[in-house]
């Protein structure tokens, strides 16, 4: 099934000159929500995570489901100060600045088979961090999932050699 009729652009949001893709009009359709995860394991289950590491926030709304799905645990990647037990971190730079991300320490022992999900990939800084905290504490990393991949701002160039899937691409 063809996602993009789901998703609603938005022209000059947050600033002029992007285009946001909103995925609130396919999460509140069932069949778009329901497809979403369907193709999303279809495409993911060959891969054999043991775990979903899905990051803040937009990441949740997708990863949970499709754990679920595929009988596995949902891991939590959160800006910092939000997990309340030990956690592994990373920085990494934005346009402006740094940001951060965190995992419970206890949430993986290495050698763990993790498959990344998240809403969408532009720039490739969010996911590159999250692999690299996910193969920087031993586990392996099995591949990255997107709803959504922004081609031209090539952020699967920052992705290791792993598979990536993207189920709509613009
Ligand atoms: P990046 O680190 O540049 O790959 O951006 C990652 C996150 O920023 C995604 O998970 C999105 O939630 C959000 N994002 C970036 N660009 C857009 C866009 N054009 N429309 C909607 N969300 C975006």
């Amino acid at each position: 099934m063809d996602l993009k009729p789901f998703i609603r652009e938005i022209p000059d949001f947050p600033k002029p000159g992007i285009s946001f893709k909103d995925i609130t009009t396919l999460l509140q359709d069932p069949t778009g929500l329901k497809a979403t995860i369907d193709l999303f394991a279809e495409k993911c289950s060959d891969l054999n995570p043991e775990f979903i590491v899905g990051m803040e926030s937009r990441g949740f709304i997708f990863g949970a489901p499709l754990a679920y799905k595929m009988d596995i645990g949902f891991i939590p990647v959160r800006k910092p100060g939000k997990l309340p037990a030990a956690v592994h971190a990373i920085k990494y730079d934005l346009e402006y600045g740094t940001d951060c991300l965190e995992m419970h320490q206890d949430a993986v022992h290495p050698g763990s088979r993790i498959l990344m999900v998240d809403d969408l990939i532009a720039t490739g800084g969010t996911a590159g961090a999250t692999a690299k905290l996910i193969q920087t504490i031993g586990c392996e990393l099995v591949g990255c999932a997107f709803v959504i991949e922004l081609k031209d701002l090539k952020g699967r160039d920052r992705l290791p050699q792993v598979p990536i899937i993207s189920l709509v691409e613009y």
